[in-house]
């Protein structure tokens, strides 16, 4: 049966960053709805000009526009092993519809590593942010700038600081996340999935527990 994992964890805790070292190191597919949202608001797309109007106030985008993103994204070939989910689902009708989603697909939630922090270092984290304009690599100006100022280690593309990574709207995302995705934290902790993992530790060590969580 495919194995996803769900990522929780509020804005600005290292969420992406860990999401795309366990898919190298495991080899199942990397699924950020931020990431998706963000390569439609580049292509310009319907659904990018819609998800715009949401993410840069911080606020979520619709359920069920991000409900159909997903459902089409996991149908992929490269989810039939099962995938990291990161970002995905944030509110209770979004777990809801990956139940269904993976009793379709023949696959389940096999553990949810929620990564915590206090908000005052969540808000420094996500507002040192810079991404990568090609592939969304993260950085991070005081714990881990980049070898070049403004230039990806990786592929060589520009450092951008996201719109929504500002200080203002970094706060107002740390309070939707309280209000819309704190629920599903007590939701896979009853169904006996939840793994809580300290993210103030250091990358290397928050890697390692998301590691061993993930091969027991
Ligand atoms: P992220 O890159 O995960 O921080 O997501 C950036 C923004 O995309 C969020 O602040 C939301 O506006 C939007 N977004 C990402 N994932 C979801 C989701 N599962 N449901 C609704 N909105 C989302």
């Amino acid at each position: 049966m495919a194995a996803f994992i769900v990522l929780l964890g509020p804005p600005g805790v290292g969420k992406g960053t860990q999401a795309k070292i366990l898919a190298e190191t495991t080899k199942l597919a990397h699924v950020s709805s931020g990431d998706l949202f963000r390569e439609n608001i580049k292509n310009q797309t319907e659904l990018g000009r819609l998800a715009k109007s949401f993410i840069d106030k911080g606020e979520l985008v619709p359920d069920d526009v991000t409900i159909s993103m997903i459902r089409d994204r996991i149908a992929r070939s490269d989810c039939e092993a099962g995938a990291i989910l990161d970002g995905f689902p944030r509110t209770p009708a979004q777990a809801d519809a990956l139940e269904n989603m993976l009793t379709e697909f023949g696959g389940e939630v096999d553990v949810v590593p929620y990564i915590t922090a206090a908000e005052s270092i969540l808000v420094e984290r996500a507002s040192g942010r810079w991404t990568c304009r090609e592939q969304g690599h993260i950085y991070h100006q005081t714990f881990s700038p980049p070898k070049k100022t403004g230039v990806c280690d990786m592929d060589g593309s520009e450092l951008y600081q996201r719109e929504d990574d500002k200080v203002e709207t970094v706060t107002k995302r740390i309070r939707v996340y309280l209000r819309q995705t704190m629920p599903l934290v007590e939701y896979y902790r009853k169904g006996g999935k939840l793994l809580e993992i300290d993210g103030t530790q250091a990358v290397e060590q928050v890697t390692k527990e998301l590691l061993s969580a993930l091969n027991k």
